[in-house]
């Protein structure tokens, strides 16, 4: 992807946020089970069997390690951030929801973290309320009342890049025995993640935004809550006996995996882990710092463009807009000239509101992300303001 031309022009990636690059680490690890090693796991005697099932779980313990999870048995494979949290929220909705309870979401959620609560609120009664956000894009937190059940939180904001006090959300939520669901989508693969000193109870998680594949993705949670929680989904995997009268499940994290899993996804997923680890992950966190400044000194002296809040600590993407230019039509002229950035309400539309816009531009980092990629990006920006204002003058 690094060496492939977008429009006659070299691309330049700035679009992270939305997916991450693969390394050829990752494609190397799917294409040699795919074609060396492929068989269904977990069923079958034979010697390939048995590997695909090693291989499909080394790729668990080396997320595992990854988070800081205490066992394999809390890391639950999904199909990405999306499909945890909606998992997490359905069987929340059965076992643990009740008429006068109250789920908080912030009010810069991803709409991954904000529709399947609405679901859950309305099929058990609870009540969905907002932990409000500044102008800056900070939140602003007050303590919460004794009904609350849920904060449902990411961990860095997908408009504003905004870092939240995870940990202080933590003690918040477990002063009012609430458990706190932290999305984690924007989090892993640019910076450490540990969960346990993070404290939080339910941690989620895109293969493809950390540089594995698409797909799949992790659910963390704590082993005692796990167990409390009943799965929402039932097939085959899932079982430790079943009979016409009753099922009894397996043990985790099998029981929130029915059907044949995702087994080339999770050792691509594996080898994204060892890539990130080999390269460090406080040096990608360094590395995307060191650019988020540059691309700062980039936009701020722009005539007419605002950048979306201005948070006390920012991860590595920028949102944007710019007066008088339409998002849509600044991402189409950028990308003539080889340039990708993700335009439009990026999945957060009550963020939107909160801003007083309907759509805006981002640009976002990974780890082979390079300040050539924003020197160029900074250039093509200026022609395609120009062009767009020009255009207008000449109307
Ligand atoms: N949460 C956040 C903060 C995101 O940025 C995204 C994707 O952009 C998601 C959730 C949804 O991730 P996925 O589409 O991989 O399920």
């Amino acid at each position: 992807m690094l060496q492939t031309q977008l429009e006659g022009h070299p691309l330049v990636y700035l679009d992270s946020a939305a997916t991450g690059l693969k390394s050829r680490q990752v494609i190397e690890a799917m294409a040699s089970f795919l074609t060396h090693s492929d068989a269904p796991i977990h069923r079958a005697a034979y010697a390939t069997s048995q590997r695909a099932t090693e291989l499909y779980h080394a790729g668990r313990s080396k997320v595992q390690h990854l988070i800081g999870a205490r066992s394999p048995t809390e890391v639950i494979f999904t199909r990405g951030t999306t499909d945890s949290i909606n998992l997490l929220a359905a069987s929340i909705a059965q076992a643990r929801l009740r008429p006068g309870d109250e789920v908080w979401v912030s009010a810069m959620e991803h709409h991954s973290n904000l529709v399947p609560w609405q679901m859950a609120c309305k099929a058990s009664g609870a009540r969905l309320r907002c932990i409000p956000m500044d102008a800056h894009g900070n939140l602003q937190l007050t303590a919460f009342p004794p009904q609350t059940r849920i904060l449902a939180v990411s961990h860095i904001g997908n408009v504003t890049g905004t870092v939240n006090p995870i940990e202080q959300l933590a003690q918040m939520a477990h002063q009012v025995g609430a458990w706190l669901v932290v999305d984690g989508a924007q989090a892993v693969g640019h910076r450490p993640i540990d969960v346990q000193a993070l404290n939080c109870d339910f941690y989620a998680f895109s293969g493809h935004k950390m540089g594995g594949p698409t797909g799949i993705g992790v659910l963390y949670g704590r082993e005692e809550l796990l167990n409390l929680l009943p799965p929402t989904r039932g097939g085959g995997d899932m079982v430790e006996t079943v009979t016409f009268e009753a099922t009894s499940y397996a043990e985790l994290p099998l029981k929130f995996e029915p059907g044949t899993p995702m087994t080339a996804e999770a050792i691509g997923l594996g080898a994204a882990v060892d890539y990130l680890n080999a390269i460090g992950l406080d040096n990608i966190h360094r590395h995307e710092q060191q650019l988020l400044s540059q691309a700062h000194s980039l936009l701020e002296p722009i005539d007419g463009l605002r950048i979306l809040g201005t948070p006390a600590e920012r991860a590595g993407l920028i949102s944007c807009t710019v007066d008088g230019v339409h998002p849509l039509d600044l991402a189409t002229l950028l990308s003539c000239r080889g340039v990708a950035i993700r335009s439009g309400h990026l999945c957060a539309q009550p963020t939107m509101a909160h801003f007083g816009i309907s759509g805006c531009w981002r640009i976002s980092f990974g780890p082979y992300t390079t300040q050539e990629d924003l020197e160029l990006f900074g250039e093509a920006l200026h022609w395609a303001i120009g062009r767009i204002k020009k255009g207008q003058q000449d109307f």
